[in-house]
């Protein structure tokens, strides 16, 4: 029996299926025990080349020495407190808000879910509506509020799908569900719920299938959409924001949402989100005097999120850590689709800057609807024989890959060649 299997074994009598969080529990099951740059390694010795990125937040590497210096140098002398601010949350503030378009102000939480909840509560509080829409597929965390119709069986796309039993119908039924993509669909929900659609939540780029791209002036609809029904527009951040772009994908996009949530890679994989927007909506916060919005957290603010997160900036300020990202995955992106081709394999390899997803169908998919045509099987042992070969990336349907700035071109080389060997096996 492998110390994986051993280690799995024990956690299960502690934890429930012994993992943490829900997709953490899949097959091949390792269990963790180092990692370091663009490497990871198991309790039974083998390494990694690391892809999923424990879901997207390594944008310079695993235990990277700067930031990982940084944490420390704080930890010497601050932690938390119960009252006031410290120094390093205002100049974490000063960093976003100079470089986030939409951020007038910024207040930190611990979790991406965290800071979906606090802008759809906002957006609540600031236009007196209750309904919420959101698009098939696209993944916000996991409270009432958003956990609907994230992955859906194919036949309940369209339907009433609630990601969790014990979930709040209220909830469930203020949140209308769009088909990414499609201004018209968007157009309709807004009409027949006049006045009642308080905001809109988006990815800008739906990572949590993938990598879906918007299709030209979508988010520039979405935004003339929302100011014509007085509807705030939420751009959910939390995978693009930093890894894109120091700006987010807003940046990139030229579109400036009301309000934007933002977490994973803005501090390298350490714990700290933010919810950031507009001055007049944000002052509606209740950590202002006179504001009437509740935001609280024990650990917000924490010196750990606040120091890691200054000195991800500071690195993506200093050092060229997006064109390397970026030239990597254009790089990955195009020997891929090389393979595909050489071998005959219908594919279509979909990203953007650091992120890729080799999707098994013919066709650019535009929303989660046309993922049924992707060959979920193929996708699935591919991912594991690639797991195999030390290649790391989440052995489940749809899913993304990530590259850091540890990953260098001897990392990209070996991947090329465990996905030509893989390819070429499962051609045959
Ligand atoms: N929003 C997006 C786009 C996400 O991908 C995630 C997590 O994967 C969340 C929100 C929730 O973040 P967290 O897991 O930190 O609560």
């Amino acid at each position: 029996m492998s110390n994986s299997a051993k280690l799995h074994e024990e956690a299960q009598k502690y934890t429930p299926g012994g993992v943490h969080t829900s997709i953490r529990n899949v097959d091949p099951f390792l269990v963790f025990t180092k990692a370091e740059g663009a490497y990871i390694y198991d309790a039974d010795g083998n390494k990694y080349i690391d892809y999923q990125a424990a879901f997207g937040p390594f944008i310079l590497g695993h235990n990277h020495p700067y930031v990982n210096g940084k944490v420390i140098e704080a930890l010497g002398r601050t932690d938390l407190y119960g009252v006031g601010c410290t120094d390093l949350e205002v100049e974490l503030a000063r960093k976003i808000t100079t470089h986030v378009p939409s951020a007038e102000q910024v207040l930190f939480c611990n979790s991406g879910s965290e800071a979906t909840y606090h802008a759809i509560r906002l957006s609540r509080a600031v236009t007196g509506r209750t309904k919420l829409i959101k698009f098939q597929g696209c993944y916000h965390g996991w409270h009432d509020y958003v956990a609907r119709n994230m992955l859906s069986a194919w036949d309940k796309i369209g339907t009433r799908d609630p990601g969790s039993a014990g979930m709040m119908d209220e909830a469930i039924d203020n949140t209308l569900v769009c088909t990414y993509n499609d201004l018209d669909d968007v157009e309709r929900t807004l009409k027949a719920n006049k006045g009642e659609v308080a905001a809109l939540i988006v990815e800008p780029i739906p990572h949590n299938i993938g990598c879906i791209m918007p299709q030209p002036g979508f988010l520039q609809g979405l935004r003339d959409l929302c100011d014509a029904h007085g509807t705030l527009l939420i751009f959910d951040e939390v995978i693009t924001g930093f890894r894109h772009n120091i700006g987010g994908f807003q940046k990139v996009a030229g579109v400036t949402p009301d309000l934007t949530t933002m977490g994973k890679a803005m501090a390298n994989g350490f714990p700290i989100a933010a919810v950031a927007g507009k001055k007049p909506y944000m002052s509606r916060f209740n950590t202002q005097p006179g504001g009437d919005v509740w935001f609280a957290g024990t650990y917000n603010g924490h010196a750990v999120g606040t120091a890691a997160s200054i000195a991800t900036i500071e690195m993506m300020e200093n050092e060229p850590v997006h064109e390397h990202i970026f030239r990597l995955g254009e790089r990955m992106r195009t020997e891929i689709r090389g393979i595909l081709d050489r071998l005959g394999i219908e594919a279509f390899v979909a990203g953007f800057g650091s992120v890729w997803t080799t999707y098994f169908m013919s066709f650019e998919p535009r929303n989660y609807t046309d993922l049924q045509y992707n060959d979920a099987q193929f996708y699935v042992t591919y991912r594991k024989k690639l797991i195999e070969k030390g290649i790391f990336k989440m052995p489940m349907n749809i899913k993304r890959n990530h590259i850091s700035y540890s990953h260098t071109d001897k990392e990209v080389d070996i991947t090329l060649e465990a996905v030509e060997a893989v390819l070429t096996e499962m051609s045959r």
